[in-house]
């Protein structure tokens, strides 16, 4: 092994992928990645460019103009990404959700419509479950739709932290509606909501109010929505029948999981190789730091957890890619790897002594980006409740 977090067994096709995500990320994404990031300002030019690549249509089935690629190629594609710029990551992970459960879930006049644009990242999708007053007790939804005489479903309630939620012209919502309403998970239906881009009230009944000013995961938008008494036509329900929307959220969310742990791949190991360029260069008492011990363990200790997390994301791609359960495996592998991301990350910030704390150097960005990886998706404390009702069951007395 020369390198950490290879992959056996790609295609030609696969690894073609990954050298021009490679490169794109070397030559476009970390040079401007610390300037865009501090100014807050959207990789407008990186977009462009990664919607000329095909990325927005990576998974999308080839008959709807997609590249018809597996979970596998999306995640090591997002690794790379995100190894230059977490944000960039962001902006196809929800579209990456959203066009999953359209071609998962969708009817084929819902397919017909949005997946051909969204391949081509004309239409981009935000997914929005998480309320002010819940994220991980999905259940406890309280916007609520109402059928009016007309057919159509009045929408009332307040969204949180929709990624993209002012960039994307579509978005998955899941709201209460009154079918099943005493069967607890199945009161639930995703809407596909249609708006323009921007904020402010985008649609009658339908605001984006501004960007929430964040920690890091700068660059990109994070939103709240607010619907007041917006209409949603019928043929607007994920899959055409109300009632279904927490399996499809909880399908799109274990995608996401095995997403969310490639970008905290991607980050690990961009803060690994800072660390150990870092501690080659910079000498006290007579010598390189990374001569001495303790450094050159933290350095083991950061390449063994990279490259733990790097295999574990890996198998949780590809047991979804052959049509296995695999709640356990993503939750595994965003468990560990979000949490490794952020042991890594310290670790290189501690390598870089005072200078980490500057803004010159890109590991004071890692250290705010790293947090987020820890939540979003289902916090650790979400993860162990799936992985140990996941274990317990198979391993029932
Ligand atoms: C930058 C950003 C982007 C986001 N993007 C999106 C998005 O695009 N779409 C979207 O829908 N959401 C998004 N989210 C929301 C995210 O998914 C939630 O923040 C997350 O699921 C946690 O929910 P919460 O914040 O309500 O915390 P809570 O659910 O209120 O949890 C608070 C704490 O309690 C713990 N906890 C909760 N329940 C239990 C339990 N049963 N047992 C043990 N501990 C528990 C949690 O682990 C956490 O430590 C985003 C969040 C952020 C910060």
């Amino acid at each position: 092994m020369t390198r950490l977090a290879q992959t056996l067994g790609l295609t030609e096709f696969q690894s073609e992928i990954l050298d021009t995500v490679r490169t794109f990320v070397e030559r476009d994404i970390i040079p401007n990645a610390q300037e865009l990031e501090h100014s807050d300002t959207y990789p407008q030019a990186i977009v462009d460019r990664m919607r000329e690549m095909g990325l927005f249509g990576l998974m999308i089935p080839e008959e709807y103009g997609g590249l018809g690629e597996s979970l596998l190629t999306y995640a090591l594609c997002v690794e790379e990404l995100a190894r230059g710029w977490m944000s960039v990551s962001g902006v196809i992970n929800t579209h990456f959700i959203v066009a999953y459960m359209i071609r998962q879930h969708g009817t084929d006049a819902q397919k017909e419509h949005f997946l051909p644009r969204m391949a081509t990242g004309e239409v981009r999708g935000a997914f929005s479950m998480s309320e002010p007053e819940l994220g991980s007790d999905v259940a406890a939804i309280r916007t609520k739709a109402k059928r009016d005489a007309g057919g159509n479903y009045i929408i009332n309630g307040q969204k949180m932290w929709l990624t993209n939620g002012g960039s994307s012209t579509l978005v998955a919502a899941l709201v209460k509606t009154e079918e099943g309403a005493d069967k607890p998970h199945k009161n639930l239906t995703t809407f596909l909501v249609e708006k323009p881009a921007g904020f402010g009230e985008v649609a009658p009944g339908l605001t984006i109010p501004g960007k929430i000013d964040k920690m890091g995961y700068k660059g990109i938008d994070t939103t709240e929505l607010v619907f007041d008494n917006y209409a949603a036509p019928a043929e607007s329900i994920l899959g055409g029948i109300p009632g279904r929307g927490f399996s499809h959220m909880m399908d799109g969310v274990e995608v996401g999981r095995v997403n969310v742990s490639a970008r905290a791949c991607g980050v690990a190991i961009r803060a690994f190789e800072l660390a150990a360029r870092y501690a080659q260069q910079r000498s006290t008492f007579g010598k390189p730091i990374a001569q001495h011990q303790a450094i050159s363990f933290s350095l083991a200790e950061m390449a063994t957890k990279v490259e733990a997390a790097h295999l574990m994301m890996v198998n949780a791609a590809r047991l979804k890619d052959s049509g296995e359960r695999n709640d356990v495996a993503a939750g595994m592998a965003k468990y560990l790897a979000s949490e490794y991301c952020s042991e890594v990350t310290q670790a290189s910030f501690r390598i870089h002594g005072g200078y980490g704390y500057s803004k010159e150097y890109e590991i004071e960005r890692l250290m705010r980006e790293a947090p987020f990886l820890l939540i979003g998706e289902g916090t650790s404390e979400i993860q162990k409740t799936i992985i140990s009702k996941g274990v317990l069951r198979d391993y029932a007395l």
